[in-house]
């Protein structure tokens, strides 16, 4: 490819709503354009790696003796009815009726489909285990499309499942995919780290998702700083805390003047936030009012209270709601209620406090000298908060410290879920039919390729990682006017990608600078440069995007050989 021919616009501004470094640079380079919200057209640039990301999953997957499929994105309603899932996936679903008025849906994913394809065909323990994968365009009306491919509405997804006969081909199926998933992303270059994932509505203790470390990620971590313990904020659980013994003192009621926030009561009171007892108040699609409090300086995991009460989400009560309970918004307190009227949900660390403040169920009310354990009513005591850092480690005496990821592929024992909802069972050695084990593994191919963009770039531009750069080299000669050096730069160029190393030249009739910062903003790993002044030195000059690290490699000679040093020892 010759940099005249080459289809990437580059752009000087950047449209105002790109904030990652990663969205604006690939507008910028000329990877991508953006049609409408959450819609982009690859240009080539993004396609080329898009393709090479795709590649090297495809590798990874075959290796593990998984086969690649293709299925239909339009998917019918009836076999998400079948699943119960046509009503949960709500309005990210994106819908659309047939001229005979028939439903169906662009497939967010395909476990339905795929569950529906199977049941008919594997019907004996000789054919398990199976695992199918497609990769393909999947279609999710997010409510807030953002950050270029990396949360978009139309977006490349790989997606796997396998089919086992019992739970340890499950979890042999399972542990594969993993082990894939770590060679595919180290292949990629990326910095990550699996976390363990909630499962939702499935239960168990089987997800993981894969994270590229970004402090703009919009995922929270937790790690341990001493074992191998790594999780999701959502999913990390949480020890109940200590807290001093004290002799219990006896309730009392305040006045506390248009104090609805716990800070302000804190204040006013003049109460440590460790001795406070705060209140969120949720709904969700059961429909009832469920109360959560936790200490003062926690926050409610909706995860965590979404599960606990085995609901699909939850939102923010409206406040007739509250009322309605007996209770008012900003002072709400786990004293004298009814948990007949509301789930009454209390955060484990709470129990163990004492003398604690919280609020009194009426305007400008709250209790101090509270004792949980002697005057709190409530449906559970439970693990509802937030890990945050500095947490005890769940599986040692370290603790644990945060980050931020970008969830870049996630991997999930679905267990007999699908299988029992869609009938796909099979035949075990002795003739009994049972539901098959299924996994379902994906992997957000736009996402890795704009968290790479995310890890690796400069205030020059984009640091692509060879293996999924659009091109490994690229030929600058500095003056194409100069026949002597330009004919020697396309020599160069025709040499290197004869031997397969992908190369591009960059044949413009620009000045110099102009190309150098092109091919910084692209990104290329390797730049040679061939000009009047490295001919007489009989030389081209070598770059090294990544660290740049410059050398002159010789005209004569094994330059090919050289070229591929180099490229090895880079990102
Ligand atoms: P998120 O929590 O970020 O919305 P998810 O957990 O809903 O993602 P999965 O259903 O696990 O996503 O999909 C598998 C993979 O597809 C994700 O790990 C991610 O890499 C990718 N992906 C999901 N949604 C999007 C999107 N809107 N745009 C781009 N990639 C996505
Ligand atoms: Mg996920």
């Amino acid at each position: 490819m010759r940099v005249s021919q080459l289809y990437a616009p580059t752009l000087r501004e950047v449209p105002a709503e790109a904030v990652l470094e990663s969205h604006k640079l690939m507008l910028r380079a000329g990877y991508i354009r953006k049609i409408a919200g959450g819609l982009y057209s690859y240009l080539p640039l993004a396609w080329k790696s898009i393709k090479k990301i795709e590649q090297i999953i495809r590798e990874e997957m075959d290796r593990t003796g998984a086969q690649e499929i293709m299925m239909p994105i339009v998917q019918p309603s009836e076999i998400w009815k079948e699943s119960g899932r046509w009503d949960v996936y709500g309005a990210e679903m994106f819908r659309l009726k047939d001229r005979h008025g028939r439903e169906f849906c662009l497939g967010p994913t395909h476990e339905e489909m795929i569950t529906t394809l199977v049941k008919n065909e594997l019907h004996s323990y000789r054919q398990l285990p199976t695992n199918l994968y497609q990769i393909q365009s999947k279609f999710r009306d997010e409510k807030r499309p953002r950050f270029g491919l990396m949360r978009s509405r139309e977006f490349i997804m790989k997606d796997a499942y396998s089919f086992d006969a019992d739970e340890a081909g499950l979890d042999a199926s399972y542990q594969k995919m993993y082990d894939a998933y770590e060679r595919i992303f180290d292949r990629c270059g990326l910095k990550y780290r699996p976390v363990e994932a909630d499962p939702g509505a499935i239960g168990g203790n089987g997800s993981h998702e894969f994270m590229g470390i970004a402090d703009s990620g919009e995922a929270g971590i937790v790690y341990c700083d001493t074992c191998d313990y790594a999780a999701d904020v959502e999913k990390a659980e949480c020890a109940a805390l200590p807290a001093p013994d004290e002799a219990p003192l006896p309730l009392e009621k305040k006045n506390t003047p248009g104090c609805n926030t716990i800070e302000a009561v804190c204040n006013f009171l003049h109460a440590p936030i460790l001795k406070s007892v705060k209140a969120v108040a949720f709904t969700s699609d059961k429909g009832g009012l469920v109360l959560c409090f936790v200490r003062g300086d926690h926050e409610v995991n909706e995860i965590k209270v979404t599960n606990a009460i085995g609901a699909n989400e939850v939102m923010m009560a409206p406040d007739e709601m509250i009322q309605e309970a007996g209770t008012v918004p900003g002072f709400m307190g786990p004293i004298g209620l009814d948990t007949k009227k509301c789930t009454i949900l209390i955060d484990s660390t709470v129990m163990n406090m004492h003398n604690v403040c919280c609020g009194a169920n009426a305007v400008d009310t709250h209790y101090v000298n509270a004792e949980p354990s002697r005057d709190f009513v409530y449906t559970k005591v439970l693990d509802i908060r937030t890990a945050v850092k500095g947490d005890k480690c769940p599986h040692c005496e370290g603790h644990l410290k945060e980050a931020r990821g970008i969830e870049v592929g996630q991997v999930f024992k679905l267990y007999k879920k699908y299988s029992e909802a869609l009938g796909a069972t099979f035949l075990d050695p002795d003739g009994r039919e049972k539901p098959m084990y299924m996994g379902s593994y994906g992997i957000g191919v736009g996402r890795t390729l704009a968290a790479v963009v995310e890890q690796y770039h400069d205030e020059n531009g984009i640091i692509m990682p060879k293996h999924v750069a659009p091109y490994e080299v690229i030929v600058l000669p500095v003056n194409v006017k100069d026949a002597d050096s330009f004919s020697k730069a396309e020599e160069i160029y025709e040499t290197l990608n004869q031997h397969g190393i992908e190369t591009i030249l960059d044949d413009r009739d620009e000045r110099a600078g102009v190309k150098f910062k092109d091919a910084d903003l692209i990104g290329y790993p390797v730049r040679i440069v061939v000009g009047p002044k490295t001919m007489a030195r009989n030389a081209m000059e070598c770059k090294v995007r990544y660290t740049g690290e410059m050398k002159d490699i010789p005209l004569e000679g094994d330059y090919v050989k050289a070229i591929r040093e180099v490229l090895d020892k880079t990102l």
